[in-house]
């Protein structure tokens, strides 16, 4: 069944809005947000096209879940709070199936992490999903990529390299059998968001970012910001059971370039190394120590046996890398 614009919107998106910071949500030309006192917004936008960021074979409520996990991964990579979002749609058809599928998955990913959706646009067209979230944090809390210190330890939460894993069968370049392609397939399609561990971390860590692009680019950015260097412990990087049965190549590959992560790389003082593992076991998230943050600037990878080595690879940039 095809549905009409406001049609769509009012059996898709609109629902009760529930009391908080959202006053007025869809339905008028603005929404109406009002801030907790003694907190700043923080806001950011990540949008995902077909064939760029996502497979036209994914399923509907997995896309819905995607478009809001990116988002509310990179409020988890500030401290934040998630509050309110909003949701720029364009669709080929409007189709009353792919649409209820899509707001499924959406909704409950939302409601699992309190975030309302306020507001938004919906155009026919190319398909693309564009989310901005937007979340609180006590002025002056916001965990930012800049404030990594000499002699800190960096930090990996869950895993790295499942959903290249994934792509890389996707395009034909590795096979896996049945049920171990099923669960990278998960990894790249239904990421969960560090949103508790985010929190957590505004009283521990120094730094933070979110594994968007691949974990040398993303952790590049916090040495750079902070005006640092790193070495890092290629082989101690996390990986599932089934990437490390993989060639060190692969697993090079995935973990250090792979990207879809949405897994936290964090940075905090290595006086506080027993503080970190505590966290990690009170919120049930693996966490990996994978290297310490030194005065030269630049990333530096050593191998098993401690020597330094150059990887050859680099992230992932959309107007570099094939
Ligand atoms: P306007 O033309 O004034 O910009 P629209 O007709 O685009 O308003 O939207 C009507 C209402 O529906 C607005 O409150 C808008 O925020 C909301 N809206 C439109 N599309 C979406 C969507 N995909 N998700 C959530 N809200 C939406
Ligand atoms: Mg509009």
């Amino acid at each position: 069944m095809s549905l009409g614009e406001f049609e769509l919107i009012h059996r898709c998106f609109q629902r009760a809005t529930p009391k908080g910071v959202v006053a007025v949500g869809i339905g008028d030309d603005c929404a109406v947000l009002q801030p907790t006192p003694g907190c700043q917004w923080l806001v950011s936008t990540d949008m995902l096209v077909e064939g760029r960021h996502f497979l036209s074979t994914v399923e509907p409520d997995r896309l819905g879940h995607k478009a809001l996990a990116v988002n509310l991964s990179d409020l988890a990579a500030c401290g934040a709070t998630p509050k309110a979002f909003f949701l720029a749609l364009a669709l080929p058809r409007a189709d009353a199936a792919w649409c209820d599928a899509f707001a499924q998955g959406l909704f409950a990913l939302a409601d699992a992490h309190g975030i309302v959706l306020a507001g938004g646009d919906t155009t026919a067209g190319p398909l693309n999903v564009s989310v901005t979230v937007m979340g609180e944090v006590p002025t002056g809390q916001a965990l930012l990529r800049s404030g990594a210190r000499v002699g800190d330890e960096v930090w990996v939460s869950g895993s790295l390299g499942d959903a290249r894993l994934a792509l890389e069968v996707f395009r034909g370049r590795l096979a896996l059998p049945g049920e171990a392609f099923a669960q990278v397939r998960r990894a790249m399609e239904c990421p969960q968001p560090r949103v508790a561990l985010g929190l957590a971390l505004r009283r521990l860590a120094t730094s933070a970012i979110d594994v968007s692009d691949g974990f040398l680019g993303d952790l590049g950015h916090v040495l750079k910001s902070s005006n640092v260097g790193a070495t890092i412990r290629a082989d101690a990087l996390p990986r599932s059971a089934l990437l490390a049965a993989q060639s060190t190549g692969v697993q090079r590959l995935c973990t250090l370039t792979g990207g879809d992560d949405y897994e936290l790389v964090f940075t905090a003082p290595s006086q506080d190394h027993a503080a970190v593992v505590a966290l990690g076991q009170s919120l049930g998230v693996r966490l990996t120590a994978v290297g310490q943050i030194d005065p030269e600037p630049g990333l530096r990878l050593t191998d098993a046996q401690g020597r330094l080595f150059d990887s050859g690879l680099q992230s992932f940039d959309h107007f570099k890398s094939p």
